[in-house]
């Protein structure tokens, strides 16, 4: 076996992802399946995409030298974790920073990765668990997302070099009205970092169905915001 995963896609550029932690490297597989995922090829048939950009990759931080090199997928934990390692190592090697997005439920490899990483997006979908037992059959899941937040929030104490942020996608079905926002309280701490993403219908969506979600209004996100921020200090808008 390889000692680096396979990278099935690159950009040098996302819509929605900061500039500056670009560029961006999507490793295949993933062990949840939102309804709302554009990247489901990444996802469901990640064996079919014929293709293995490593060599993209070295090229780019030889030439380039970026300050960030952000992993993304699929779901990056699902990768062999030695390969993960493998990956990071190179990225560092090339005086690079890692910034790595996860659904953290693999919160036993994200221990053992962490120490690679500067900086990492924690997605938390919803603050209820019987929304995560829709998107998956593992019924410890929502734990064991929580579980990755609290390391997370451990390395940043222990690290200088460290941060993280949580990032919530605004699906209305998750996440209800103003007045539901409150149930994050349970598990949003005060000191963290929380970017809540709008929704946006696609009808190239994992599910065809969200085409006909009907996304929140600017009045809506702005009541979101304003609850979100009575418990949270840093809480900010994307994608609108
Ligand atoms: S949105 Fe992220 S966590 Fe959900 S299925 Fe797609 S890649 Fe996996």
């Amino acid at each position: 076996m390889s000692t680096l995963p396979r990278i099935v896609g690159f950009s040098e550029r996302s819509d929605i992802e900061p500039e500056e932690f670009a560029p961006f490297v999507f490793l295949g597989g993933c062990n949840l399946s939102c309804p709302y995922c554009i990247d489901h090829s990444f996802v469901l048939k990640p064996d079919e995409i014929d293709v293995d950009l490593i060599d993209t990759l070295v090229e780019y931080l030889e030439k380039k030298q970026p300050e960030w090199v952000t992993i993304t997928g699929g779901e990056p934990t699902c990768t062999d974790r030695e390969q993960l390692i493998a990956l990071f190592e190179l990225i560092r090697e090339h005086g690079a920073k890692v910034n790595l997005l996860t659904n953290g439920i693999k919160y036993v490899t994200i221990k053992k990765v962490i120490h690679l990483v500067s900086h990492a997006c924690l997605d938390l979908k919803s603050a209820s668990p019987l929304d995560y037992g829709t998107i998956t059959d593992v019924v410890t899941v929502f734990d064991q997302v929580i579980r990755s937040k609290r390391i997370m929030q451990q390395e940043a104490r222990n690290r200088e070099d460290f941060s993280y942020e949580v990032t919530t996608t605004l699906y209305p079905p998750f996440i209800g009205d103003a007045g539901d926002v409150y149930d994050f309280k349970q598990v949003m701490w005060e000191e963290e970092k929380w970017v809540l993403q709008q929704f946006k219908a696609d009808k190239s969506m994992l599910n065809q169905n969200c085409s006909y979600v009907v996304p929140y209004t600017e009045e809506d996100l702005e009541d979101i915001l304003e609850a979100a921020r009575e418990f949270v200090d840093d809480v900010s808008l994307k994608n609108v």
